[in-house]
Formats: C-alpha cells, structure tokens, sequence
C-alpha cells in the first residue's frame, strides 16, 4: 500500500521526509496490527466539527481551483498507521539528529527514553483495563491517530503520528492515564479543538493523543461573580451561544480560530480580534484543575477575580501547550455583553498608511472592540470566498473596526476614528449595514484562513504564521515583510489584529517544486526582522513544532534554561 503511492501523494500526505524510511516502515508495520486490531468503535467515537470540512466550504467563483479532498482514501488510513508506528519506534532515533528535536531537550545528555512498543502496548492495555467500562477509552483507528497527529491548516509536520488516542470523560480517567503513560514513560499530548496552527499538538515522539471531546460541559455558572466553571472541551462560540441561551447577558470574549476549544485556547494562550479590547487568555482565566504528568491532580487558585496568593501558576499553564500538565477544568471571566456594536471598514491606498493609522487610533487610546488589518490580496480572498455576498469589498488594504459600547460612545469613537483615518490617506468608510452583515463579515475574518484554504490547488499547501512588534514598528515590519513575500512571487497576504501589533503571513506554495524552501526563509526573515525589532516570534499561535528555533532566538540560553527547568519540575520524564 505504501509502495503504491508515488512520491508526490506522500509528500502532500505530510510524509516526504519520511518516505526514505519505508524498510524501517514496512518492518514495523506487522507489528502494528497488534494495536490497530482495537479500534475505537466509529460508532462510539465522538463527532468533531473539523476546521477542515469549512474548509471547503466557501463557494468561490475563483479563478483558482480547489484542492481534491485528501484524506478519505482507505490508502491513507494504511499510510497513517505505518506512521504511527515510525511515531514510537523510529522518531525517538532520527529527531536527535534534528535541529529542532535537538533544542528543548538538549539539557538531557541523553535523549529522554521514551516506551518500547511492547510497553506502550502494556501501557494501553492497563489504561483499558483500568478504565473501559461502558465506553472504550482508547482509539488506534488509523483515521482517528492521523486525524490527532497531522494538520493541514499547520505550517509544520513532523511524519508521525500518535500510536493511540484517548478519549477521557473525568479528571479522574485523566489522572489514571497520565500515572499510566508516567510509569513506562509514554508521551501524552494534549488534544481539544486542533485548530492550533504551529504543530501544537503533533506527536514527533508518537504516545497517546488525548482528546477531551466528551469533557465539553458547563460545570458551574455564577452569573452574580460573572465567572463559569467549565471543561476543557467547550468551544468558546458554543459557550457563547450557551451564555446567550441562558440570557446571561454575559460572554466570553477571546475569539480565536472559530472550531477552537477552551484546552487548546489555555495551551496556546491564544487571543483573536477582540484581544485589543480584553485582553488575551492569560486575562481570563480564575483557576484551572491540572493533571501532572505523574498523574496529580492540582487547583491552582479558588475564584476570586484576584490573588495574590503564592507563584502565579495560572500563568505557567497558560500557553505552556500542554507541557506541563493537562487542564481538566477551567474557571473563566465573562463579561458584560456591550449595549451598542457597529462594524465598519476604511480602505487606504498602501498597507503603509493602514499600519499608521491603527498605531494612531492606538496611540489616542480610542478604546476600539476591534481592529484588523487585511491587505488587498485578503479583501479579494473574502469577495472569492463569498460570505458577503452579494455585497462586494474593495480590494484595497483595508482596516476593519468593531465599536462597541453605549450608543452615545459608539458614536463617538467612530468619529475619532473617521478623522485619523482621513489624515492617514483613508477614504470610503462604509459601515455593515445591519446585525447580519456585521456577523457575515466578521465571520468572513474570521474564516480568512480557510478561504485561503480553499483556493489551493492540487498539491498545494498554506503557510500561515504570525509575529508582534511594539505599535510604532507596525508600519515598517509590515511593509518590508510584504514587499519581500510579493517577490516570491506566489498568493499570499497580510492580515492581522493590528491593535496588538500582531501580524500574519499567509502563503500558498507548492512543495513539489521547492517553493516550501522560498517561504520558510521568507518566514524566517520576518521573524527576526520582528525581533529585531523588540518584538516576538509569535503573537497568539504559540511555539509548537514550528517554531522552537525562533523561540531560543527570542529569548536565549539563559532564559530558556529557565523553562527547561520548570519543565524538568514537573515532567522529569519529559512526556508532556
Ligand atoms: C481559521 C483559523 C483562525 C484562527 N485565528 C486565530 C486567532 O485569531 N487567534 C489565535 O490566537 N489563534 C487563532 N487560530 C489558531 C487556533 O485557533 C488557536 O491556537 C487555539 O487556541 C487552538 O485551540 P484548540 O482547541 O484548537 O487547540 P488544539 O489545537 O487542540 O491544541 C493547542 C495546544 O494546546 C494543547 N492542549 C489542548 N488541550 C489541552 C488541555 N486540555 N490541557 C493542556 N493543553 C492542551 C495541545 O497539546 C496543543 O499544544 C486560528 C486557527 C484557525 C484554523
């Protein structure tokens, strides 16, 4: 099966580099079968609304063509499977050899030793024995470990996959699974809505993918302290929708990828359009329940809104990708839903002068809901995709604002706004005429990525990534990053949550043709031009796979010795 595809299907399967492996493969794959004859009944296996199916959504009119679908194949299911596989027998020997396996484990003198396969076979027959009761707990379906362990939307890959995944129902299965996994020394990784964009959740050292899909409950709402407590599988648009079922009057604020989940969200210390009004992840969170990779349990604070009580271990967990523990429980802020909302959009003639515009509205202290930055490739992705339709966008950098407020507050700030727009070579300030149109082209925004996504062709993939800089660098890093992915030559755009200083890069290539090597450089160009200057690598997506090189860039031996420290702490196994 694996001999039967040539070379360009495993590539564009995220396995190029791992073709020239295929005696240590198929060596392995007998093996295998041992695992794969368990598989997690489909019928029992819980529905997830993957980013990828809106990724083919949109309807176009685009002049260009949407990529085949990929993954339904039974060939891949066999692919994906040999590769879990590699996953626990042959990553843990190659990724020393790796520069970026190499980085955040070079404290050891020796790679950390992670489960022989018969041990990782023991290891999922206790957890079954422990736990499967009226529900089996463990999948190695090979739709489901490929499903956890690759991404399309991600701009990084390592070529393998878990060897299993587990599907907890408590804190307390969860703690079961981690003592587990502790004792033969079997990586775990965290796993919630899997829209994180870096490799977050790949498995380069294979282990068991756990996946909270049936913990996506609300625990407790205390309307009165405007907080909730809720697990980890919730994902904020459907708390939000529950929040307005319930007529709260309250919602919870941070607004990152739309299938994104409150694990991951707290993993990536993610944030979105609505961060330059309130805030990130780290702003919202009260306490969290975490399971330890030896299997404890801890709160790490109880539920006033402040404390000042001993280390800020929120802020560990927060955006520690799951590292150091896993969140089993989460209580969040919400806040009060504004009276007045309007969304409007202003075209510049150059990205430049949009750039220096939101640093204006920013430097006033205009206390804008939102402000995102689209150039004129991103605006033509929003009219192709269609979400608007019939109402057509001017393909021109464009600034969008959402205003939020009293009526009287709403109206003005969108003065404010209205004049250093004009002063920075702003024109055609249009407003979404009503709630509806403001929803369809905030959630256009929103989806740009899978509008991107949607355009590829065949064997075409998306890079997608972002830096930050301090406000008065915007308007530089933006037009010479610009400049320099236009060279490329290649479909690409600039977008962003400008009132953070925080941009994206997002670019179409094909890999067959060497163009992934133009975009990594481009990529990287901009990540050190963020750093030099006084900015980071990323914004809101986090290191993941991607970007371990770039984060020892940021912030050094010293202080990353620092982190390799806590993470000795706390894992000394090295499986989270
Ligand atoms: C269309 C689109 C738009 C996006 N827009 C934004 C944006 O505006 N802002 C932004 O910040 N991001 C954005 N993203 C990226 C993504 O939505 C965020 O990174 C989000 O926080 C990931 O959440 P998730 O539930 O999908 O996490 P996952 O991808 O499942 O996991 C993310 C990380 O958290 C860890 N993790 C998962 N669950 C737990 C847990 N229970 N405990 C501990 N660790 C855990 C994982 O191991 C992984 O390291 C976008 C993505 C897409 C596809």
């Amino acid at each position: 099966m694996w001999r039967a595809l040539p070379p360009s299907s495993a590539r564009s399967l995220g396995l190029g580099r791992r073709a020239h492996s295929v005696n240590k493969l198929q060596a392995c794959i007998a093996a295998s079968s041992v695992l794969a004859a368990k598989s997690f009944p489909a019928a029992s296996r819980p529905t997830r609304r993957h980013a990828s199916s809106t990724a083919s959504s949109p309807g176009t009119g685009s002049q260009r063509q949407r990529s085949s679908v990929r993954w339904s194949s039974s060939s891949v299911f066999g692919i994906a499977l040999a590769a879990a596989v590699v996953g626990w027998g042959a990553a843990s020997v190659s990724i020393w050899r790796d520069g970026k396996g190499s980085m955040l484990l070079d404290s050891f003198s020796q790679p950390p030793r992670y489960a022989s396969m018969k041990e990782m076979e023991i290891a999922i027959q206790e957890i079954r024995d422990e736990l499967n009761g009226e529900h089996e707990i463990i999948s190695t379906d090979p739709e489901d470990l490929h499903a956890h362990g690759y991404s399309e939307w991600s701009t990084t890959n390592p070529e393998t996959l878990p060897v299993a995944v587990a599907y907890p129902r408590s804190t307390e299965e969860v703690s079961t699974i981690a003592r587990i996994c502790h004792k033969y020394r079997v990586p775990i990784i965290g796993y919630s809505g899997g829209s994180s964009l870096e490799g977050n959740f790949s498995a380069p050292f294979g282990g068991i993918s756990v996946d909270f899909a049936y913990m996506d409950q609300i625990i407790q709402f205390n309307r009165e302290d405007m907080d909730i407590v809720v697990q980890p599988s919730i994902g904020w648009q459907d708390l939000n929708e529950q929040l307005a079922l319930m007529g709260s009057g309250l919602f919870f604020p941070v607004d990152p990828g739309p299938s994104a989940k409150i694990g991951g969200m707290i993993g990536t210390n993610c944030s979105g359009t609505n961060a330059v009004r309130y805030g990130t992840m780290k702003d919202w969170v009260i306490n969290l329940t975490v399971v330890l990779a030896d299997g404890t349990v801890i709160k790490t604070r109880r539920r006033p809104r402040k404390s000042s009580a001993g280390y800020n271990l929120n802020g560990l967990f927060v955006g520690s990708e799951g590292t150091l523990g896993l969140v089993t429980e989460a209580t969040l802020k919400l806040a009060v839903v504004p009276e007045d909302l309007s969304v409007a959009v202003v075209t510049f003639p150059t990205i430049r002068d949009a750039a220096a515009a939101a640093a204006e509205v920013m430097q006033t202290g205009v206390p804008v809901a939102a402000m995102e930055i689209m150039d004129e490739v991103q605006m033509r992705v929003v009219n192709l995709g269609g979400a608007t339709a019939p109402r057509v966008w001017q393909e021109m950098p464009t600034l969008f604002f959402k205003f939020s407020g009293t009526k009287a507050s709403v109206q003005e700030n969108i003065r404010t706004v209205q004049g250093i727009a004009k002063r920075n070579a702003g024109s055609n300030f249009e407003f979404a005429k009503d709630a509806l149109e403001q929803k369809l082209l905030w959630s256009a925004r929103k989806e740009s990525l899978w509008s991107m996504l949607a355009l590829r062709r065949d064997g075409e993939e998306v890079w997608s990534t972002d830096v930050a800089v301090p406000f008065s660098r915007l308007a530089d890093i933006i037009e010479v990053s610009k400049k320099e992915m236009d060279d490329l030559g290649l479909f690409a755009s600039i977008l962003g949550h400008i009132g953070d200083g925080n941009f994206h890069e997002s670019i179409i290539y094909n890999p067959i043709n060497g163009e992934r090597e133009k975009v990594e450089a481009c990529v990287k160009n901009m990540v050190k031009r963020a750093l030099d200057m006084e900015g980071t690598c990323t914004g809101e997506h986090s290191v993941g796979w991607g970007k371990k090189d770039s984060l020892l860039m940021e912030v050094g031996p010293d202080t990353l010795a620092v982190m390799k420290a806590i993470k000795a702490a706390l894992d000394p196994y090295w499986i989270m």
